[in-house]
């Protein structure tokens, strides 16, 4: 990982800190409950998340009808999940899915800020905001995604979606080889934040022993 990429190591610390004085001075001000910062934490961590993500991939992986509809009308396929609801909410009125190909990869930015698809992503990463990731993510997105450790032949295309408010692109990364006999719960585990932006690949399949 460059320099470029490099952050303050005090960064999370400080952050921290600076969210306990503002939350505890705004529960001082009657502005929010004692809860309602817990309250937000427990949606990120169990209805909006990277974990919806990485369900709807794996059953992309094991349903080539169902990725075709998640590719031509991704929120009517979301909706077919048992997931959540409230999921069309903040930031994700307007998703769309992109699958890599043969030849083809996908990469996910926000050039003007950080649109992120929240209810199948969760909150953006740090890097994702980088005023840095999102020029160089433009201009030399193969230089990138080396230094993400994707190597792609000069032979593959790659595809930079710019992420909006009007939408909210991720991607549906290659299903690994060998992945023919794992069920879908173990294709899930393949799945990562960084591979549904392009940024990586789905992880390889653990070789049973
Ligand atoms: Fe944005």
């Amino acid at each position: 990982m460059s320099d470029l990429f490099a952050y303050d190591r005090e960064r999370e610390k400080k952050s921290a800190a600076k969210v306990r004085a503002l939350e505890a001075l705004l529960i001082e001000k009657g502005v929010i409950g004692s809860d309602s910062v817990d309250a937000v934490l427990s949606h990120f961590e169990s209805v909006a998340g990277p974990f919806n993500g990485a369900r709807l991939v794996a059953r992309a992986w094991r349903d080539p009808a169902f990725k075709q509809r998640l590719i031509d009308d991704t929120p009517a396929a979301i909706a077919e999940m048992d997931f959540p609801q409230g999921m069309d909410g903040a930031e994700g009125e307007h998703m769309k899915a992109v699958a890599n190909e043969p030849g083809v990869h996908n990469l996910v930015i926000c050039t003007l800020c950080s649109c992120y698809p929240w209810p199948i992503l969760g909150l953006p990463p740090y890097w994702y905001k980088d005023p840095v990731f999102r020029a160089r993510g433009v201009r030399e997105p193969r230089a990138v995604l080396r230094e993400f450790g994707v190597s792609l032949s000069d032979e593959t295309q790659v595809r930079v979606w710019d992420s909006s408010a009007q939408i909210r692109w991720f991607v549906v990364p290659d299903r690994p080889a060998g992945t023919e006999d794992l069920t879908e719960d173990e294709l899930v585990a393949l799945v990562t934040p960084e591979s549904l932006m392009g940024v990586a690949l789905a992880r390889s399949a653990q070789r049973p022993a």
